[in-house]
């Protein structure tokens, strides 16, 4: 398939929510317009070639699969499999494989062109891809699941590999799908290549600190963010909704640098005290179901009054589009951090943008999971496994430069910070496209 099918069609407009895609905000809009409407408004603030913007809303490649299961019953089903590669001036596509039922191919180009600007904020050397199966992981049996993944692995083998496209988990994969794609691909390969995916357990070439990484960086964002706006972290009250990876570990970490973390959240509510919950002892959904809101803290409440707590920071860490045109003007913090991707609408964006609320975006403040990815691909072409300890600080150094670099974008501009972010992504990627130029 080609970029003029079926996704090359221009975006278009009008209001409302589509809450199964992350970050899309317009009824019926699929994510792949929405990334192009953001991409059209940073555009605007930066000096780049239009055709190089021209070729930024389409992907390089679209890669369609049908991926045959035998299930455990002996009977077979036929699911579709999908790899979108966005763009990969600066180097191989990287970017999540989602298994859930409504993958398909505009939602994984959207989310590959979220992994480009993502990829290129934080300066790795990477372009942006996504892909997925349209499955419901909860109806499979761990044999289906690892059968599915070996097979899915078979059908895109051509257009991955350590140097050309590294897939990582994303939602209803993890660690062990990781293993059983890279065991396939090293399988067919003739040689053990771990570089070909990240995420992986540790005792494969994972690397230490990937789990907790994207919450660190969302915890390292917010402390320089609060700063930013001359506050002082002790004194921030802040709202984490969702207590999972990304959740938990940012909201453990500003507790610990001594903020007060007043409300965290799981799917079934969440806790509240205004002195500031013990978030160490506060286990998440993963650690325990129904812990956060079986938590005995001083006040419960529903995932909807979290989001209107009057806070400091709101930290959204659950998923795509809480924050919307119909909930945006009970929101009463100070600033939002984005932990989740895609919490704020495109609607909302506008409203906060009009208020003055300031919106830290995902693509800057969650980007510590694909830049621990980069050092566990690092540390797999070199066979060279780094301490935790090294993860955090080169992890700290790069969210510090990133953040640094879309502060001195946003300063003095008329953008917002998620137009600054993507601005200097942009720019990178129009610097290196200008540098390389078309061929032929
Ligand atoms: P997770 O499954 O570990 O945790 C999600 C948390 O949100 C859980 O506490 C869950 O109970 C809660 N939750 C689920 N549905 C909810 C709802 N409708 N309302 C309120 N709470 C709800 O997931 P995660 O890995 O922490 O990911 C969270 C978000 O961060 C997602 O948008 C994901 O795409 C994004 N993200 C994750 C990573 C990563 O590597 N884990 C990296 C970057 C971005």
């Amino acid at each position: 398939m080609t970029a003029s099918d079926p996704t090359g069609t221009p975006s278009s407009g009008a209001a409302e929510s589509s809450p199964n895609i992350d970050g899309g905000d317009v009824a019926g809009e699929s994510a792949v317009a929405t990334a192009r409407r953001q991409l059209g408004r940073a555009a605007a603030h930066v000096d780049v070639d239009r055709g190089v913007v021209e070729r930024l809303k389409h992907p390089t490649k679209l890669q369609q699969v049908s991926v045959p299961l035998r299930r455990d019953d002996g009977t077979l089903d036929v699911f579709t499999g999908y790899r979108a590669q966005h763009d990969d001036v600066r180097g191989p596509y990287k970017g999540g494989i989602r298994y859930h039922p409504d993958v398909d191919a505009e939602e994984c180009i959207g989310l590959s062109m979220w992994m480009t600007w993502k990829c290129a904020v934080m300066d790795l050397p990477f372009g942006g891809g996504k892909g997925g199966i349209a499955v419901d992981p909860k109806m499979l049996s761990e044999d289906e699941t690892e059968r599915l993944t070996r097979r899915f692995a078979e059908e895109i083998r051509d257009v991955v590999g350590p140097k050309r496209d590294v897939p990582a988990p994303d939602m209803g994969t993890g660690p062990r799908e990781m293993a059983w794609f890279m065991d396939a691909y090293s399988m067919q390969q003739g040689e053990t290549t771990p570089g070909v995916v990240t995420g992986k357990p540790t005792v494969i070439g994972g690397s230490y600190g990937r789990e907790e990484a994207p919450g660190r960086s969302v915890a390292i964002v917010t402390r320089a963010a609060i700063d930013h706006y001359d506050r002082d972290l002790e004194d921030a009250t802040i709202a984490v909704q969702g207590f999972g990876s990304v959740g938990a570990n940012a909201a453990r970490l500003l507790d610990e640098w001594g903020a007060d973390v007043v409300a965290v959240s799981d799917v079934d509510g969440a806790i509240y005290d205004p002195a500031g919950l013990d978030t160490a002892n506060v286990e998440g959904h993963d650690e325990r179901p129904g812990m956060v809101s079986g938590y005995d803290a001083p006040e419960s409440m529903s995932n909807a009054a979290l989001l209107e707590l009057d806070v400091d920071v709101l930290i959204p860490s659950a998923v795509g589009n809480v924050v919307t045109a119909e909930n945006v003007d009970d929101v009463r913090a100070d600033m939002i951090v984005e932990g989740a991707n895609g919490p704020t609408s495109f609607a909302a964006d506008a409203i906060l943008e009009e208020r003055d609320v300031p919106v830290i975006p995902d693509i800057l403040a969650n980007a510590g999971g694909v830049t621990v990815s980069y050092f566990e691909w690092l540390q797999d072409i070199n066979r060279r496994q780094w301490s935790l300890e090294r993860v955090h600080e080169e992890l700290e150094a790069e969210m510090l430069k990133a953040w640094n670099a879309v502060r001195a974008e946003y300063e003095g501009s008329e953008m917002t910070w998620r137009d600054a972010a993507i601005a200097v992504a942009l720019s990178r990627i129009g610097d290196a496209k200008e540098m390389r130029g078309l061929w032929p």
